[in-house]
């Protein structure tokens, strides 16, 4: 698997772009949003490009953006508290960087929209 040469996330997730970082792996990178919804807004982020979650993303790749979820809602403080996953896909959704992420969010009571 590769990155894509003119993607922001994956520029971000293997350090060609610094960004603030709250987890990372071999395989993802969990940095914040930079338009933040709520208190704790993390984007979690495959190393490799994967258009979103539909885009035959390996097993072993999800299981490591579940297992940085819970790092980040650990590292965060909301594990106990609560937070929400959220993966846009495609027009409908709303997605606008295409490349896939989980967006962590916390540190408040959600709404019943997105955050
Ligand atoms: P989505 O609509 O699900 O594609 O969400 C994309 C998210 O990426 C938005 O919440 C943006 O604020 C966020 N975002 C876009 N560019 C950056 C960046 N360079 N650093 C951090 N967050 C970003």
């Amino acid at each position: 698997m590769s990155q894509h040469e003119d993607c922001i996330f994956c520029k971000i997730a293997n350090h060609v772009i610094e960004s603030n970082y709250v987890y990372e792996d071999d395989l993802v990178a969990a940095f914040r949003d930079m338009s933040p919804l709520a208190p704790t807004h993390v984007l979690v982020v495959p190393k490799d490009h994967y258009e979103h979650i539909a885009d035959a993303v390996p097993a072993e790749t999800i299981a490591a953006m579940v297992h940085a979820v819970d790092e980040v809602a650990k590292a965060e403080g909301i594990d106990h508290s609560g937070f929400r996953v959220v993966a846009n896909a495609g027009d409908d959704a709303g997605q606008a960087v295409h490349h896939l992420h989980f967006h962590v969010l916390g540190g408040h009571r959600l709404g019943d929209d997105f955050a």
